[in-house]
């Protein structure tokens, strides 16, 4: 039920559509990607699914054969008559939206929702952020990124990948890239690897107050990742406040699990 490669093509060529690389349009053309991405989802009948960036429409329609109730947002002018005509028979809401500024209370209201969505690549890890520091009616994900992108959302400590969107995603939720996809399955190709990465929310880490302590440091540390923390911390950290907290100043950013920063924060200078 999902698009081919030349179904794509003459949706295209018929709307005179010209992929844009700025709103990072590279459409999904491959059925069996799509029949994953929709079953690593856990898409059940009758859940509701917000996908952004539905372009023509080919992962709508998985979601849909899934018995998901999905609200796809599209914001370019150009595409959204084309996918009114492809999702809207099997029964998705089409909505025409910047994703970066929508009224997400007013659009999803009561309940809980999945996200499912092949974002686009330029803007996808401030929406994940966002979405998970904002939006908490969307309770799990199940995003497709660019491959780094993914595994610095999803990395944990000790790697090379961990830094400021692992920590701030982990505040939120749990991460983890379960699958990669090649180039080769998009119309056109990006230039890069891709990886669908599952997000699942838990309770946030800490209140607003300890966040914003935890995240300033999180900057100033991972600002200088070579740095041990009694440097790059030296103006908000005291040794007395390492010893206090149990972190070792010889330590590097890259080292902490967010427990370590709930504790430093707690002794830091605001
Ligand atoms: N879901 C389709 C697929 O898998 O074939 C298209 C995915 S494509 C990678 C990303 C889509 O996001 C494009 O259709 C693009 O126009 C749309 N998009 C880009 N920026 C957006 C924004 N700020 N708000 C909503 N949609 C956006």
């Amino acid at each position: 039920m999902t698009h081919s490669p030349t179904e794509i093509r003459a949706l295209l060529a018929a709307g005179g559509v010209e992929p844009s690389r700025a709103l990072g349009q590279n459409f999904l053309a491959d059925a069996n990607v799509i029949r994953k991405i929709v079953r690593l989802a856990g898409v059940r009948s009758g859940d509701r699914v917000v996908e952004i960036g539905a372009g023509l429409g080919s992962l709508t329609l998985g979601l849909a054969e899934a018995g998901a109730v999905v609200t796809a947002i599209e914001i370019d002018r150009r595409l959204v008559p084309i996918l009114r005509s492809v999702v809207e028979p099997v029964g998705a809401t089409v909505v025409q939206a910047d994703v970066m500024e929508m009224d997400w209370p007013a659009q999803l209201g009561e309940g809980t929702w999945s996200l499912v969505a092949n974002l686009p690549y330029n803007i996808a890890t401030p929406v994940v952020l966002d979405l998970l520091a904002t939006v908490p009616a969307i309770d799990r994900m199940l995003v497709m990124v660019q491959l780094e992108v993914g595994e610095r959302l999803a990395a944990t400590p000790g790697t090379k990948a961990y830094g400021i969107p692992s920590v701030r995603r982990a505040w939120w939720a749990d991460a983890e890239v379960v699958g990669k996809v090649s180039p080769g399955v998009f119309i056109p190709p990006p230039r890069v690897e891709s990886a669908l990465v599952a997000i699942r929310r838990h309770e946030p880490a800490g209140d607003d107050a300890q966040r914003r302590a935890v995240f300033s440091l999180v900057e100033a540390g991972f600002g200088q990742r070579r740095k041990m923390l009694r440097r790059s911390l030296a103006e908000m950290v005291t040794p007395e406040a390492f010893a206090i907290a149990g972190i070792r100043p010889e330590a590097r950013a890259e080292e902490l699990v967010i427990a370590d920063w709930l504790r430093l924060a707690a002794e830091a200078n605001p």
